[in-house]
């Protein structure tokens, strides 16, 4: 099948899928406030019109899945959805983002439905510093979730770390060996300036290359991977051979490679994280649209597709965040929380 080409010649190859956009965590990076406008439960999809838009991606070449939230673990009986997706003989990547804190119990039954991979939140081994970010308890939980994933997706398993310079930037060393020690691979994530992150400030952004000085200060010479990929994190290896990512999105973006978007959990699409309006694909799926038609409206606005997101933000003169809270509660779908990471 020919791929479906925006206007820069991005093909659409994969999708995060959003099933719900509550959390059971309140990350200072992402949902800083103490007050939230939840979407309407009555809009959110069931798992068989998540699916049946998810086919009309997969009829147009998308092989990629990625389940996210919110949390997605706090929606009741995953591992349906997954086993539908598990299903589609064109899904070739199967994964999940999760914060990892209900994972210990689920990993079975999400291992059995058919997950392929898991990628897990951690940014931080201490216990005070993970409570003042996520303004919750449960660190242990965490890393028993980790060590359940390495269980059941031996070799699959990557955790991604947000760093905050004063938050948990002195922990980037101790990030990676937890990591190398256990074979999972790291990716270090620039803190970006997406919806939610309303305390968002340059001084915060620890960069890739401020990253990359400080690990080859521990770890020795750093020499990049070549490769040739549209993955948002460049790979990294140590001389042990321990590979790491770093994901640039605030100081080195990399949108004429993305290939993603996005599904929240009411099905409206967002071709950019930063992208200011979605497009309805609820409305077409409850009015009766075939996959065929449902397929037709996405790749029609895919070949018109033209955004830079976040090389936009970066050509920005005085960058702070994207949207303050009041802007956040009159449209939620603005959020890095009902979008998916
Ligand atoms: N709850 C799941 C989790 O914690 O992985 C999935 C959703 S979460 C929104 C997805 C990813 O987005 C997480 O890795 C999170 O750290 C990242 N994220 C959220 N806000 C961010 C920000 N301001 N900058 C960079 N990454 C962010």
């Amino acid at each position: 099948m020919l791929p479906v080409l925006d206007t820069l010649a991005r093909p659409l190859r994969s999708l995060r899928v959003s099933v719900t956009d509550r959390c059971n965590l309140r990350c200072a990076y992402c949902m800083p406030e103490e007050e939230y406008r939840w979407l309407e439960r009555a809009e959110i999809l069931r798992y068989g019109e998540l699916s049946a838009i998810v086919d009309a991606f997969c009829a147009l070449g998308v092989e990629r899945v990625r389940i996210t939230g919110g949390e997605p673990l706090v929606r009741r009986e995953l591992e349906r959805f997954v086993e539908q997706l598990a299903r589609r003989e064109k899904i070739k990547d199967l994964a999940l983002t999760t914060n990892g804190l209900l994972l210990e119990e689920q990993a079975p039954k999400l291992a059995a439905a058919g997950l392929q991979r898991v990628t897990v939140s951690l940014d931080t081994l201490d216990e005070g510093v993970f409570e003042r970010l996520t303004r919750r308890k449960g660190l242990p939980d965490v890393l028993r979730g980790i060590e359940a994933a390495l269980v059941h997706w031996p070799g699959r398993v990557k955790l991604d770390t947000v760093v905050l310079r004063g938050t948990n930037d002195m922990e980037v060393e101790a990030l990676l060996e937890f990591a190398r020690a256990r074979g999972a691979e790291l990716r270090f994530i620039e803190y970006m300036d997406v919806g939610g992150a309303t305390r968002w400030s340059l001084e915060q952004v620890v960069t890739r290359a401020e990253l990359l000085e400080r690990l080859a200060r521990r770890f020795g010479p750093i020499e990049p991977v070549r490769e040739d990929s549209s993955a948002p994190a460049e790979r990294f290896r140590l001389a042990d051979g321990t590979v790491f990512g770093i994901i640039a999105s605030t100081t080195a973006p990399f949108c004429r490679t993305c290939d993603r978007s996005r599904l929240t959990a009411d099905g409206q699409w967002y071709l950019c994280l930063y992208a200011r309006l979605g497009i309805d694909l609820k409305k077409l799926l409850r009015e009766g649209a075939t996959t065929d038609e449902l397929a037709t409206r996405i790749a029609s606005v895919w070949r018109a597709r033209d955004d830079r997101g976040a090389e936009q933000r970066l050509a920005e003169h005085a960058r702070g965040p994207l949207a303050d809270a009041a802007a956040l509660r009159a449209e939620p779908h603005l959020e890095m929380h009902t979008r998916g990471g």
